[in-house]
């Protein structure tokens, strides 16, 4: 089978999948060989990475899986620092209107509510953050901007909005932020559901400093949809869900990489470097440099440092796809994550929209692992806070 034929047939394999045939499909794509450098093997190395992604869930929940396949034309759209395209604003959420109605029939429903603790245990919102309207999140948070791709609609708007003002609250209490830093003055810039159709991942973009959240994936027709059809499970599963803390771990790396310490890479991990080996002088800095690789040389290596760690060994039996897993900033921003559950946990606090993995497959450190990096998370966050400041230019 050539990429072509690959192409074709991954591209006709969205909908409920079961393992066995994720392997197959798998198994075909790794007997593609990889054309070149250029933008097919760009898009091979895609493919395979998100069937290993789909199969390691599989593998995971033992459940069956709904495939989300993007779309041909998204291709371009597959590495976390491109640009995202275009997007169109076609107004600010109403909660009330015609069109709000229309959705209300279709299954309309405000998920991430602030007045439940289905999705989110913790502190009520202040009453100047109006978790339905982008305004207040951008000043509040002092945020650069919030953007849409064109397939959301008021319903989802207002889910997102939802979803990001008490994620963002959340996060900025966790951390012992203050709002300015948390939209690290007018610098971040939330982006949902970029070009419709959802490749199963967020990202976020080192340029423009924008974090990616995507869509759910289109729900079938009213007439078509099951009898127990509820909206709520699209958008609480599918999409960028539960990756706000991740994004927001490759952010604050990559502030401390192109503007406190500058790094060539522009993240002070080292970017997507696959180094495992620790910088002995490195190590022993007394700089963000320096606490991030204590960070990932602990995640890598057992106490003795010359083996690796268990959570190393999981990570290189990964059959494909392992180098994007072993991406120095991919694992801090891992580590991030399961630090900030962690303190959210210790806090009696909890968050699904923010934090909520949807598959693992060994790929985390386990909470255990994790002990042994929290202090050094602690550091980085007490040595960055200070450092988050106005930049005058991006
Ligand atoms: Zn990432």
């Amino acid at each position: 089978m050539n990429l072509k034929e690959l192409e074709k047939k991954y591209l006709g394999f969205s909908g409920q999948r079961s393992i066995a045939q994720v392997k197959n499909l798998l198994a075909e794509a790794n007997n593609v060989p990889i054309p070149g450098n250029g933008p097919d093997a760009k898009k091979l190395i895609y493919i395979r990475r998100q069937l290993t992604r789909v199969l390691l869930a599989l593998i995971n929940s033992r459940q069956q899986a709904i495939i989300v396949v993007i779309e041909e034309d998204n291709f371009d759209f597959l590495e976390d620092d491109k640009s995202l395209g275009k997007f169109s604003d076609k107004g600010k959420p109403a909660p009330g209107s015609k069109q709000d109605k229309y959705w209300e029939r279709q299954g309309y429903t405000l998920v991430f509510d602030p007045e439940s603790t289905t999705y989110r245990k913790g502190p009520k919102l202040p009453a100047n953050l109006k978790f339905n309207s982008e305004q207040s999140i951008i000043e509040y948070f002092h945020l650069a901007g919030v953007e849409y791709g064109n397939w959301l609609s008021q319903n989802d708007r207002i889910n997102y909005l939802a979803g990001a003002a008490m994620g963002l609250f959340d996060m900025m209490q966790i951390l012992g932020f203050n709002a300015q830093q948390v939209g690290m003055y007018e610098l971040i810039t939330l982006a949902f559901g970029a070009r419709g159709s959802g490749s199963a991942v967020a990202h976020f973009e080192r340029d423009s400093f924008a974090i990616n959240i995507t869509r759910y994936d289109r729900p079938p027709a009213v007439n078509k949809r099951p009898k127990d059809f509820d909206r709520k499970n699209y958008l609480k599963s599918l999409g960028g869900v539960g990756a706000l803390v991740h994004e927001y771990g490759h952010a604050l790396d990559c502030y401390a990489g192109r503007f406190i310490e500058k790094d060539k890479s522009y993240y002070a991990s080292g970017g997507r470097s696959l180094r495992a080996t620790p910088d002995k002088k490195l190590l022993k800095q007394k700089s963000l440099h320096g606490v991030l690789e204590r960070i990932i040389a602990k995640m890598l290596w057992d106490s003795s440092g010359k083996n690796k760690s268990a959570f190393h060994e999981r990570l290189l039996k990964i059959p494909v796809g392992q180098d994007y897993y072993l991406r120095r900033n991919e694992l801090f921003a891992r580590a991030f994550e399961v630090y900030f559950q962690f303190k959210m946990k210790k806090a009696g606090r909890y968050n699904y929209f923010i934090h909520e993995k949807k598959y693992d497959g060994g790929v985390y450190l386990t909470e255990k692992e994790a002990q042994r990096i929290l202090p050094d998370m602690d550091e980085f966050i007490r040595m960055i806070k200070p450092k988050i400041k106005k930049v005058s230019s991006k």
